[in-house]
């Protein structure tokens, strides 16, 4: 697998520099209309864009991995890469879920595009571990053993290759700290990008770092009145930002980057016997996963099942509805509310 996705890059750059070729270098080359291509990987800098940009019709902006998908298995194709090549400005988050994103970067002829790996701009810490959370070797039933070798063996290789790229924990956007800091490093870029706006791009990124407070302080008197402090994902927890900021505990199934979604039974068991030595009223599920398993232990601990939303990705039917990262995230205080009061 990992050798044919090398192979496809190889592949891929190598015809994004053939197109360059033929139609002869020199300056960008928009095939839109708009004056400045911007391009977002993931939904939060998407949104935070979007915010700061707002009416502004000189900007075409694009939300690379794109709605309901699993951000952890995105790989861009040919059309990505020459429009990467092409933007006037790339914000990426890199780390594991965004391997791709480096050898993009260093391979691609993007003179005259700002890079921006948004990762930069906050305090990254490394991928803890999660109460609870599956490890590949010890819990998995494996059909034969060859299999089993196999898997073993990749995940060894993964973690040395994290240790030598220093591996963090990529899911930034979860707390509102890094989101404020977010929105101010990709406003600072509009800027250098389109000096005009200047004033316009400040007035809307303090606009919407107002409506992020106001969700940060409404969370904040949740916790500050709660009764319990410990969250329950019988799912995969991209939220240890959100969980550290606001001191919260929590348990899960699988760490934030597992592409897991079926726990083993001990794991269930495991998740079963915290909610009800804790009497924990909410087993939570997130964005993009029907909650399957959430729903199992709720009905056997009389908990109830809901989704909260990281903010990892939206749905395609969040996306159309043009929700945001203040909106999807308002839509978290009922469920903490129940949660933890
Ligand atoms: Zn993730």
């Amino acid at each position: 697998m990992k050798v044919k996705k090398i192979i496809f890059i190889i592949i891929a750059i190598a015809i994004v520099i053939a197109i360059g070729l033929a139609i002869g270098v020199g300056g960008k080359k928009n095939k839109s209309n708009a004056k400045y291509n911007v391009i977002a990987s993931n939904f939060a800098s998407y949104d935070f864009l979007r915010n700061i940009i707002g009416e502004n019709k000189d900007i075409e902006l694009t939300y690379l991995i794109g709605p309901g998908k699993d951000a952890h298995s995105y790989d861009p194709t040919v059309q990505d890469l020459i429009k990467i090549q092409d933007s006037d400005l790339f914000v990426y988050v890199g780390g594991e879920m965004e391997k791709w994103s480096d050898k993009v970067v260093d391979s691609l002829d993007t003179t005259g595009t700002e890079i921006i790996c948004i990762a930069d701009f906050v305090e990254t810490m490394e991928e803890k571990e999660v109460d609870g959370a599956e490890e590949l070797e010890h819990d998995h039933d494996y059909e034969d053993e060859e299999e089993h070798h196999e898997e073993v063996e990749e995940h060894h290789e993964e973690h040395e290759h994290e240790h030598e790229e220093g591996a963090f924990d990529e899911h930034i956007w979860t707390s509102p700290e890094n989101a404020i800091k977010m929105v101010n490093a990709l406003e600072k870029a509009m800027e250098k990008i389109d000096s005009e706006n200047a004033t316009k791009y400040k007035e809307n990124a303090d606009k919407y770092i107002t409506q992020i407070k106001d969700v940060d302080s409404k969370i904040q008197n949740i916790v500050d009145n709660k009764v319990r402090d410990r969250l329950i994902f019988a799912d995969k927890m991209p939220m240890q930002y959100f969980i550290d900021y606001y001191n919260l505990k929590v348990s899960a199934a699988f760490d934030g980057c597992s592409t897991e979604t079926e726990p083993s039974a001990k794991t269930i068991a495991y998740l079963q016997n915290k909610v009800k030595e804790e009497k924990i009223p909410v087993i939570l599920y997130i964005e993009l996963n029907p909650g399957t398993v959430a729903k199992t232990i709720a009905d056997e601990t009389g908990a109830e099942a809901m989704q909260i939303q990281t903010l990892h990705n939206v749905s395609l039917d969040d996306f159309n509805k043009g929700e945001t990262w203040v909106s999807l995230m308002t839509r978290n205080i009922d469920v903490l509310k129940k949660a933890l009061q």
